[in-house]
């Protein structure tokens, strides 16, 4: 009786709106970017947003990002 292999989409469900961590890290810098500016990221990347929502790991690398950008303002060259 060890034939009850877990189905994946059950234990993960996924949110249709989420592109997944690949899709979210491409855009991950004008994430960033777009929230340090005083913009809702949301309304820009809301695939990201929902996979950040449900993705403690990328969770975890944004607000890490987000933490360095604040420490290390660039030198306004835009
Ligand atoms: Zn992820």
């Amino acid at each position: 009786m060890s034939d009850e292999t877990p189905n994946l989409d059950e234990l993960l469900p996924v949110d249709p709106e989420d592109p997944g961590c690949q899709a979210t890290l491409d855009v991950f810098d004008l994430y960033v970017e777009t929230d340090l500016s005083g913009i809702d990221p949301a309304t820009r990347f809301p695939g990201a947003a929902a996979h950040l929502r449900s993705c403690p790991a990328c969770r975890l690398d944004y607000d890490g990002l987000r933490a360095a950008v604040n420490a290390f303002p660039s030198n306004g060259t835009g």
